[in-house]
């Protein structure tokens, strides 16, 4: 070893699903919607002058901030953005988790938090889910320097009702509570409405899934001035330009397109009913999904195997390994046709 490898941080990465370069791939594994995003994108991005890259981007991201405000009934100074919500997580981390205490988040659920827990140092508890995936509030009553949680959660699917993320929010006002809401478009109801009353709560949210947009990274948080006004100078002392040109003018254009967004949406939301199903016919069982992807098991059947031999045709889904979820496939929601492709294979593996 070199001597200066002593100073290197050592951690543990995150593993992002796989992105196949291969053509004709099914890919069912990361979450990304599978329609494009709004016309009113590609047109944007079609009129889009190059010239403006000569320049750096409004560090405030106004024009975002503004439009997002205005979708949500919110004032300018509540709404943060970043790239992707990954970033607007790690950066709230980074910003709101400092009290030397442990900070809570479930023991499933999304695998970053305790990466970004470990890049800063921040101690952790993780409590169990229950033992059909919920996430049991009073788990979260405790003494703690801050809380986190996907709603709906990942990669189980399953939401947690608004009186109890309400009831977690109102017993922590000592700490800052994040709700995750990668996935609240497609199921769920949105701790939104609870930020009138609450100064301690963080919503976080992301274009990468209904609005169809992973590639772009756009993400955001809203929650009380004073929050975002933190998040901000936290940001301002990182790096002043996180949002570039293009995804100002493309996020602002996507968010204009409500009946876009309705509509794919709801596509993906009864392909999952029908999907749902499905497997349940063919003896798959899940906790109710609220996400745009299923958590499926099959007493029985190795899931391990099943992965390996549905990637073996193309088909890419996600496998998790660990006590309990290693029983588990994630099935992000595809198409009409990819899903069919899905229970063909099934049937016939079956
Ligand atoms: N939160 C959860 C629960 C997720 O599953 C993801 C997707 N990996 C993210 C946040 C981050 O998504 P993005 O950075 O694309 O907004």
């Amino acid at each position: 070893m070199k001597p200066w490898e002593a100073n290197f941080r050592n951690v543990t990465p995150y593993v992002p699903g796989e992105q196949p370069k291969q053509t004709g791939v099914i890919k069912l594994n990361t979450n990304e919607n599978p329609y494009g995003p709004s016309p009113a994108v590609k047109k944007a991005l079609e009129d889009f002058d190059t010239e403006r890259l000569r320049l750096y981007p409004d560090p405030a991201s106004q024009v975002l901030v503004d439009a997002l405000a205005k979708r949500y009934g919110l004032g300018t100074d509540q709404v943060f953005v970043g790239v992707g919500s990954d970033d607007v997580l790690a950066m709230s981390f980074l910003t709101f988790f400092n009290s030397g205490k442990p900070i809570l988040f479930p023991d499933i659920s999304y695998s970053f938090y305790s990466v970004w827990a470990e890049l800063y140092r921040i101690p952790y508890e993780r409590p169990a889910l229950d033992e059909t995936f919920r996430i049991r509030k009073e788990d979260y009553y405790k003494e703690n320097g801050g809380v986190i949680f996907p709603n709906p959660n990942a990669p189980t699917s399953l939401a947690l009702g608004l009186a109890e993320v309400e009831d977690i929010v109102a017993h922590n006002q000592k700490s800052v509570v994040i709700v995750d809401e990668a996935y609240i478009d497609f199921g769920g109801e949105s701790a939104l409405g609870l930020l009138s009353r609450y100064e301690n709560l963080l919503v976080v949210q992301t274009f990468s899934k209904s609005r169809s947009m992973a590639g772009l990274r756009i993400g955001y948080a809203m929650g009380a001035p004073a929050l975002i006004r933190a998040l901000n100078d936290v940001k301002y002392s990182f790096n002043s330009y996180t949002m570039n040109q293009t995804s100002l003018v493309l996020g602002t254009a996507a968010l204009e397109d409500e009946a876009y967004f309705r509509e794919t949406v709801g596509k993906i939301r009864a392909t999952r009913e029908r999907a749902k199903e499905r497997l349940s016919d063919l003896g798959f069982v899940c906790p109710e999904p609220s996400a745009n992807f299923i958590f499926a098991g099959r007493p029985g059947t190795d899931a391990k195997a099943l992965f390996d031999a549905l990637r073996e045709k193309n088909i890419y889904v996600r496998h998790f390994d660990g006590p309990r979820i290693g029983d588990y496939l994630r099935i992000t929601i595809g198409t009409d046709e990819q899903m069919e492709r899905l229970f063909e294979f099934l049937e016939n593996y079956l």
